[in-house]
């Protein structure tokens, strides 16, 4: 059988509730190939976040599991670096010694100048070569989490877990640090699993981008690829012919199609397993090659 870098089998997440449980979702499944940078997308509330935390080692789910390089997910691991909306750097180190902390604890044997070394490096990827002894107080919300990505990607993790890392910031930081985040991935070609509610965001960075649906009982019901080319340019990538055919198919799900239910016609199996014979490509459009989990 082909081997995924990531396998999620058959997630669940229930949480009590006053008159039995709530399941959040429920079989949910979800392959990631090494090197891929994959987006989910879903109203609030659907668990992303939870599946994420699942991922990270960080919460446990009710049932199935996940399974990273043949190696079962139990419990925060250096190999899985995660990012959250406001994840807070140490207030009392600077810039330099933030990520140097992250760096330290990943490869301990290696001497100061090294760590120096390699922490500037990844300082330099996301334009923070000029803030690198202040402290997180005396830095703008872009640049504390431009610090929190180099620290992410700088640690060099099998796998970046990033939870709507840019939700709190202005539409133009926002842009400036989503092209840093571009520019730092091309480099390392790390495999990324990303949370964002904004389509555009989405497109500009994704291979791949699962759909999920609302909540209770939510899945994913979608996984559409993304075959513009690379690199991509926040200004330019909109004149792309293609771009607002994947853009209108994107928001058309979440604004109609969010709400279908497992009974509506379709079954929770994979959507992101590769396409075989007995699964039809859409004939919707060649340019969205996305599979339905079934029909
Ligand atoms: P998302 O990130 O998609 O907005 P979350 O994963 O944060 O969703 O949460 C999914 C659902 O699980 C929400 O409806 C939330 O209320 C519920 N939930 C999360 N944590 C708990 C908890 N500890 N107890 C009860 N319900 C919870
Ligand atoms: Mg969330």
């Amino acid at each position: 059988m082909n081997q995924r870098f990531i396998s999620v089998e058959k997630l669940s997440k229930a949480f009590p509730a006053k008159d039995g449980e709530l399941v959040v979702f429920d079989d949910v499944n979800i392959s990631l190939d090494k090197g891929e940078f994959v987006c989910i997308i879903g109203h609030s509330g659907c668990g992303k976040s939870t599946i994420l935390n699942v991922l990270a080692g960080l919460d446990s789910p009710s049932s199935g599991g996940v399974i990273m390089d043949g190696k079962e997910v139990a419990g925060p691991s250096l190999e899985r670096g995660v990012v959250f909306q406001n994840y807070s750097l140490m207030p009392w180190l600077t810039t330099l010694q933030n990520v140097n902390f992250g760096v330290r604890a990943r490869w301990p044997e290696w001497n100061k100048e090294q760590v120096n070394a390699h922490s500037r490096k990844f300082l330099e990827l996301v334009g923070l070569s000029h803030s690198l002894d202040k402290k997180p107080s005396q830095l703008s919300g872009g640049m504390r989490q431009r610090v929190s990505i180099a620290r992410a990607f700088a640690t060099n993790p099998k796998l970046l877990l990033l939870d709507e890392p840019f939700g709190a910031l202005d539409a133009l930081t926002r842009g400036v640090i989503q092209d840093e985040l571009l520019k730092i991935w091309s480099e390392t070609h790390q495999t990324v699993f990303m949370i964002t509610h904004d389509v555009d965001e989405a497109i500009l960075l994704s291979d791949r981008i699962l759909l999920m649906t609302n909540g209770p009982g939510a899945r994913v019901a979608e996984s559409v690829r993304i075959n513009l080319p690379r690199p991509r340019n926040r200004a330019t990538i909109i004149d792309h012919p293609d771009y607002y055919k994947i853009r209108n198919h994107l928001v058309n799900f979440l604004v109609s199609r969010s709400g279908e239910r497992p009974d509506d016609g379709t079954r929770n199996v994979d959507p992101t397993e590769p396409k075989t014979p007995d699964t039809p490509a859409s004939s919707e459009s060649s340019v969205i090659s996305y599979e339905r989990a079934a029909r």
